[in-house]
Order: structure tokens, then sequence, then C-alpha cells
């Protein structure tokens, strides 16, 4: 098969991270013996500096090309100050509207050799397998009205009816090749924008009957994420409460560095790790590429249905983890791996 993918390292460890999840798709298409085609191009604050857009039009007709598009990270403190619509974040935000990608697919699972680096008791952590799924191209983040106007300022949040069919249906989706269940995630009790998204909920699921659906408040969720963590399947929520929500579940996956996402729209794909640009260990090869490369394993699965080399890359990154080579992030027992070595280990692995 022909992998036309797009790379957009970005900014700080994003270049680095890229990297290693490149040198795992090189192996994954040699293994296979599949074709890679593989481009790059500016995003966030570099392409700032080179172009003076966070997202060039060159960029743009790169990805629309792509089949798909990996992407590290964007962010750069000296961007931090400065009007929204002139940060590198911005970059981001427009090329998931681009895309057109609706839907934030957020994995949150432990590894059994990862255990032990979770704040919480292992006993509530082991054996969580759960799908975040959160709105991306509506509510808060794009809603209009919005500004700072003296001394008000405001955002809108608002969602049509087609927005929330989309993204549910991908979540029910999900959830009826698992372990068929669905939590809806809203906060109904106070916003109409959450009856509405609610009352849609309860209208696409007659399409889906083999799928148990439950609602709960996001509030509510929020606890109940680290209380209980196993009685998820996939979740499925708005963009601002998907958000906070997902970072909540870095927790359970013992670093922030782990979690991988992948962005689906009606055709194309943009993955991603969670992670940001991380200026604090940026320049170090000390960053953990898993969450990069287990973005790799989303972008085969989704992009391409290529379940056998999704998995093989999913059980090469079990394999680093339970070899202990790993990065700083994850206590490793002797001294720490770089991030180029993870990324060479998971290719050999493979
Ligand atoms: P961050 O995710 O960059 O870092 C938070 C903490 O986690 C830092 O201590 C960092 O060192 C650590 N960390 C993050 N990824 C890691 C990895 N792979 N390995 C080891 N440690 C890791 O979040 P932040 O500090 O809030 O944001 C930094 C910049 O990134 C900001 O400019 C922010 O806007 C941007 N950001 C971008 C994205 C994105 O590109 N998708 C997401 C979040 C934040």
């Amino acid at each position: 098969m022909n992998l036309k993918i797009l790379l957009l390292p970005g900014d700080g460890i994003g270049t680095e991270v890229t990297s290693a999840a490149s040198c795992v798709l090189q192996a994954v298409a040699k293994k296979f013996g599949h074709t890679l085609e593989l481009s790059e191009g500016l995003l966030g604050g570099v392409a700032i500096h080179k172009t003076g857009t966070p997202l060039p039009d060159e960029t743009l007709q790169k990805a629309l090309a792509a089949d798909a598009t990996f992407m590290g990270a964007v962010g750069l403190p000296e961007f931090d100050n400065v009007a929204p619509e002139k940060r590198p974040e911005k970059g981001l935000l427009g090329i998931r509207k681009a895309l057109g990608v609706f839907a934030n697919l957020r994995p949150v699972r432990t590894w059994p050799a990862l255990v032990e680096s979770s704040p919480l008791k292992n006993h509530l952590v082991e054996g969580t397998d759960m799908i975040i799924v959160r709105e991306l191209t509506g509510g808060l983040y794009y809603g209009e009205p919005r500004g700072i106007f003296g001394d008000r300022a405001f955002n809108t949040m608002a969602y049509t009816r087609v927005e929330i069919e989309r993204v549910t249906r991908k979540a029910f989706a999900l959830a009826r090749a698992r372990r068929k269940k669905l939590t809806n995630v809203d906060k109904s009790n106070v916003l109409e924008v959450s009856q509405f998204w609610r009352r849609v909920v309860n209208d696409v699921a007659p399409e889906f009957p083999d799928v148990e659906l439950e609602h709960m408040l996001v509030d509510t969720c929020a606890m109940q994420l680290v209380l209980s963590p196993r009685r998820f399947d996939v979740i499925v929520t708005e963009n601002t409460f998907g958000d906070i929500l997902s970072d909540e579940g870095a927790v359970l996956a013992g670093s922030i560095g782990m979690l991988p996402s992948a962005s689906l729209g009606e055709s194309k794909g943009l993955y991603e790790p969670v992670h940001g640009s991380a200026p604090d260990i940026a320049g170090q090869n000390k960053a953990n590429p898993l969450g990069a490369i287990g973005s790799v394993a989303a972008m085969l699965e989704y992009s391409f249905g290529l379940m056998k080399e999704a998995e093989a890359v999913n059980t090469a990154i079990g394999r680093v983890l339970e070899s202990g080579n790993v990065t700083a992030d994850l206590k490793p027992k002797g001294a720490p791996a770089t991030t180029d070595e993870v990324g060479r280990a998971v290719s050999e692995a493979l």
C-alpha cells in the first residue's frame, strides 16, 4: 500500500518526537512491504518565524493532498503574551478546522509496566482502557461572537444538530467495536447547549441498539475518572469538557508523554501526541516519544485500515516499556533513555 503522509514537526519537543515517530513509520513500511511517501511542512512558531503566519497556505495544501497528517506539537514561550490570533496555537486550530476533523479520539490505557508511574493507587488504575472522544471543531473554542470589549469579555458555546450527530455516531461506532458502552458527558443541569446535546445523542442512540448509553454530568465524570476509571469504555463530550477530561486521563497513563490522539473527519485524519511543545525540556533529547509513536499506530488503524501493523506498533511499545529502556518521565530503573533511543528501540522491537 502507498502511504502518503505529511509530517508537521512544529516546535520544541514536537520536532524530537516527530523524528522518533518517523523512524517507526519507516520500520513499519519496511517490515510490512508498504511504500512511504513522506513530506514535511511548517506549522506553529517555526512557521511564524519563516513565513509570518502559523499556518502557511503551502502547509494547508500539502495536508489536503496527503492521506494523513502527523503533527508533533506547537507553541513557543516567546509568543505567550501575544494576541490569540498571532500565536502558534492558531495554526493548530486552523489545520483542524481546514481538514474538517471533528472527532478527537484520545485513547487512555494503563500499560502493566507503568502502573507504578501513576500517582493513583495501583488497584484503581490497573486495567484502565478507554477512548475519550472530544468534539473538535465547535463549541467555545470557535463560537462567535467572542472578544474582549473594555471591562467585559465573552465567548460563545454553540452547537448544531449536525455537529453533535456526526461526533456521536463516531463514538457509538467505536463503542460497538469495543465493550459496547458509551458515556455521554455534558452539563445539562445548567447549560442549554448541553440539554440540546443530550437530546441529539438520545436521538442517535436507536441506530446503535447493541451499545449501552449512559449520561453523566462533567463534574461527576471528572471525579469518576480518578475514582473508578475501569468503568469507562468510550466517552463522548463537547470540545472544552473533552480538552480538560483527556488531560485528567494523562494521570491514569502515568505520563502525558504516553498519550496518543487521532482526529478524524469524513475523510482526513490528523494524528498528534496529546502533549505540548514542553519548552522546559526541548532540545535535550529526553522527551518521551511513545505518545507520538502511539499516534502512528492510530494513523495506521484509522486512516489506512492497517490493523495488523497498528497492533504490531502497540505491541512493540509494550515490549519497550517492559524492558525499562524508557525516558526520564517514566522513572526508569537505570539511566534514562533518550528520545532517539526509544524510537530506535520500538523500531527494533517491531
Ligand atoms: P506541555 O504538554 O508542553 O508540558 C507539560 C509538562 O509535561 C512539562 O513539564 C513537560 O516537560 C512535560 N511533558 C510534556 N510532554 C512530554 C513528553 N513527551 N515527555 C516528557 N515530558 C513531557 O504543556 P504546557 O507546558 O502547558 O505547554 C507548553 C506549550 O505547548 C505552550 O505553548 C502550549 O500552548 C503548547 N501546547 C501545544 C499543544 C499541541 O501542540 N497540541 C498541546 C498543549 C500545549
